[in-house]
């Protein structure tokens, strides 16, 4: 397996530490409102990451923070006149909620930073005694970066470009610096803000150091795939190398998986712009595994633009999938469930016609081309065209007639490459039954009108859905064709 390394800027092998094992860690959201689009794709992608890892086999343990105090937090907790965890608190269950929806996997472990502060104070005091870190006078305590020679090997960047930058940008607040490019660890409490005691001053942790020492208690000072957005490239992960290779003595993360940004109408999605919207908005509109199967369609690392349009691409997509599966699992019920068993190279395929065995073939290497693909830097996109052909075998070959073994193995191997990308094939999808409906009862209505033009239009469209209507004595009945 191949994954693109952002340390490196080049596909590298995938060497886990250990044999069958992957230790990942990947940057959670600041819960201080309902996830928005964005924030769902690491999310996706990075399940699928883990679901492939275990398709192969691989004993993942998965790990995704919450950063549960923050200023937004602090902000809305003021405004609601509610203690900060009672806003941190309401959005993490919020937020599963929305991962539910979006069939991602809850992590192994789901730490919130508020439950981690002695790790953290661990952490800053081993810094400070190894002289990486200093606390000024204010009790603020920094990251003393001139102490780390590799500080902007994920970024690509030069410590001395990053002092002259940082020295035009005046913090008040920031006196006590050594270095304008040194970042904080541990900052004093202001009036009114959440803060723990600890040896310099009571305050609060800064944000970097809660996803060093999460990873390290959860996963250990080496782990192999560290991932997020790319906008935390910098400072975020360049700054959590930073801690953690100083505190452990070790290197940190292997592989730093970075996903593109999503853009609305070719615009960075924002709240001034308007253009912003929450997975919770989206799940009124859609299925969210139309989110999800749109997320996919793209490679990871590309920007990505979301637009009614793509969604739309994206709904049919996966009702072409879904009609396909829900075809050949009525056709499994009608013809007798086959055996288990049924690998790919095993001799149950003699029993098949000749169609049937070069079926057999084809399915089986477009699960190797599927494979080559997610092998390849995990290219969804080329994965789900895979499965496009595979539901395109499917659609020509099978029918009443066919053998139950072949309708089996080409359902389960829907299925299996279908669960990958986190896509439940035979589910169904409520949203447009409901769409369904409406256009039946507006069809009805119009025949009630003498409206046949109409009426005929309206029939028209629900073929194109491939949808049959059917008039029997209890009213007009629908099935998909
Ligand atoms: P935040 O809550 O801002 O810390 O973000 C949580 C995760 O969502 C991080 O991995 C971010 O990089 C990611 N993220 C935020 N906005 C976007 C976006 N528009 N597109 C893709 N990823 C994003
Ligand atoms: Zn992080």
């Amino acid at each position: 397996m191949k994954i693109f390394n952002t340390l490196s800027r080049r596909k590298e092998e995938f060497v886990p530490l250990e044999p069958g094992k992957v230790k990942m860690y990947v940057c959670g959201p600041t819960v201080y409102n309902y996830i928005h689009i964005g924030n769902a794709r690491p999310m996706i992608v990075f399940d699928t990451v883990r679901r492939y890892f275990e398709y192969k086999g691989y004993e993942v343990n998965f790990v995704s923070n919450f950063t549960d105090v923050d200023d937004k937090i602090i902000q809305k907790a003021i405004e609601e006149g509610v203690d900060a965890s009672v806003i941190s608190e309401r959005f993490i269950a919020e937020c599963k909620k929305d991962m539910a929806g979006l069939n991602v996997k809850p992590a192994t472990t789901h730490p919130q930073a508020t439950k981690e502060i002695p790790g953290m104070l661990e952490m800053i005091r081993t810094l400070i005694e190894n002289g990486h870190a200093y606390a000024a006078a204010d009790g603020t305590v920094y990251f003393r970066t001139a102490s780390f020679p590799d500080y902007g090997k994920l970024s690509h960047k030069n410590l001395d470009e990053l002092q002259s930058g940082f020295r035009e940008i005046k913090v008040t607040g920031e006196e006590g610096k050594e270095d304008p490019a040194d970042f904080v660890l541990w900052k004093p409490k202001k009036e009114g803000e959440p803060f723990w005691p600890s040896p310099w001053c009571d305050g609060r942790p800064g944000w970097h150091i809660e996803c060093s020492v999460m990873a390290k208690r959860y996963l250990g000072d080496e782990i192999d795939i560290h991932a997020g957005g790319e906008d935390l490239i910098f400072p975020h992960h360049e700054n959590e190398i930073a801690q953690s290779e100083c505190a452990n003595g070790k290197p940190f993360a292997r592989y730093w998986m970075h996903n593109g940004f999503l853009n609305i109408d070719n615009k960075k999605m924002s709240k001034s712009l308007g253009n912003f919207f929450t997975v919770r908005e989206i799940s009124e509109k859609y299925d969210l595994q139309v989110l999800r199967f749109f997320m996919l369609s793209a490679h990871y690392r590309s920007p990505l633009n979301f637009s009614a349009e793509l969604m739309e691409a994206s709904k049919n997509g996966l009702e072409r999938i879904r009609t396909a599966a829900a075809r050949l699992k009525e056709l499994e019920q009608k013809l007798g469930a086959a055996e288990d068993g049924l690998t790919g190279d095993a001799s149950w395929t003699e029993r098949l016609s000749g169609q049937e065995q070069a079926g057999i073939a084809a399915a089986n290497e477009l699960t190797a081309k599927y494979e080559a693909a997610m092998d390849d830097d995990f290219n969804t996109a080329d994965a789900v065209s895979a499965i496009f052909e595979l539901v395109k075998l499917s659609n020509s070959t099978v029918s009443e007639s066919s053998s139950p073994a072949y309708v089996t193995y080409l359902r389960r191997t829907v299925a299996k490459l279908c669960d990958v990308m986190g896509i439940i094939p035979e589910t169904k999808d409520e949203s447009l039954d409901a769409e369904i409906e409406a256009l039946i009862e507006a069809r009805q209505q119009a025949r009630k009108e003498k409206n046949y033009a109409l009426a005929d239009e309206i029939r028209g469209k629900l073929s194109g859905m491939g949808i049959i209507l059917e008039d029997t004595r209890q009213g007009v009945k629908w099935r998909r064709a």
